[in-house]
């Protein structure tokens, strides 16, 4: 089909302005890069602006199983024995990181252990070959018992965050919550967890004296989850913020991009509104959290905490995931 100049001209131009658009949007999510959110950009933002290929990506938002691509991990969620993979090549030392905040992870993710006053929430579960070393054995080598587990909040239904639900839900009978549509998800697992809490927008799990607040904020999934959780450094209470899903592919959609622009914009302003002032995450390289975490280990009294960040750092953090997604959404003609 031979096409007219003047519309050939201006199919072109309209494809350069895109990508002008998501270039710009990309060098605006660049510019605020430091060590409390590079990885987040890292896997939210495009690693090259040009014509988006949806035929061939690796990653999309119906995705039931393993990390983003480049995680360089196990395909198929790693659920299983016959999935596992050599212990040194995943394992991390987990750790203490607020008075009532323990950090459970492997070299790729991290899940969060808070610890009230009636037993422990837990923010994700990790892949489920590391349930036994990280999240039972992690949680005992602090101090904590994994029979005190009451509540499971998974951040959304990927084998790298609830790989070990349905283990920790036989074994232990915590409360299970997801968002709605990650429950969906979830049921098309090999070995899915038995249905339980459907996660509600700006929802208060309160156990003992903490109350964590779930807020819905599609975009790397459709049901996935954010998070406040109050936490205290030597007594001093401050309010640690974790944005659920960060990667986005070629083959995120339209409508996923537009609601993660929309809702990384709206936990910025309810972050700001609550005084978050703790960046965490679920991947480790989003704040370079295996570090941070050492560095916590070494503190000094007196010492800054290496986890508080300031409000600023927060809004910071939302901001560069948001704009990588801006950058996604202008160089994607044509996506699904
Ligand atoms: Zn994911």
């Amino acid at each position: 089909m031979r096409m007219n100049p003047t519309i050939l001209f201006s199919l072109c131009l309209s494809t350069l302005l895109a990508q002008d658009t998501g270039t710009a949007h990309k060098a605006a999510a660049t510019a605020l890069l430091n060590s409390n959110n590079s990885g987040a950009a890292r896997l939210a933002c495009p690693a090259t602006i040009g014509p988006v290929s949806t035929a061939n990506s690796p990653a999309g938002p119906g995705r039931a199983g393993g990390p983003p691509a480049g995680g360089g991990t196990a395909k198929g969620g790693g659920r299983g024995p016959a999935a596992a993979p050599p212990k040194e090549s995943w394992y991390a030392e987990g750790g203490q990181v607020f008075d009532n905040l323990y950090m459970l992870t492997t070299k790729m993710n991290s899940a969060w252990a808070v610890k009230t006053s009636q037993g422990i929430i837990l923010i994700d579960t990790l892949f489920g070959y590391a349930a036994q070393d990280a999240i039972v054995d992690g949680l005992k080598k602090v101090g904590l018992d994994p029979a005190d587990i009451k509540y499971i909040i998974v951040s959304h239904a990927h084998g790298d965050h609830d790989g070990a639900v349905k283990f920790l839900q036989d074994t232990y009978k915590p409360r299970i919550i997801m968002g709605p549509k990650d429950w969906e998800l979830s049921a098309r697992e090999a070995d899915p967890p038995r249905h339980d809490i459907e996660a509600s927008d700006g929802q208060k799990v309160t156990l003992g004296d903490t109350t964590v607040t779930i807020y819905i904020t599609p975009g790397h999934t459709a049901g996935t989850l954010s998070v406040l959780v109050p936490v205290k450094d030597r007594g001093q209470p401050h309010l640690a913020m974790e944005w659920g899903g960060t990667a986005l592919s070629g083959g995120t959609s339209k409508e996923m991009l537009e609601s993660y622009i929309a809702n990384a914009k709206r936990l910025k302003d309810i972050s700001d509104g609550a005084g978050a002032d703790v960046i965490i995450g679920n991947h480790t390289e989003y704040n370079d959290a295996l570090n941070r975490l050492e560095r916590t280990k070494a503190r000094k009294a007196g010492e800054p905490h290496p986890w508080i960040v300031g409000k600023g750092e927060v809004q910071t953090y939302l901001t560069v995931v948001e704009e990588c997604a801006k950058a996604w959404l202008a160089i994607g003609d044509g996506r699904p």
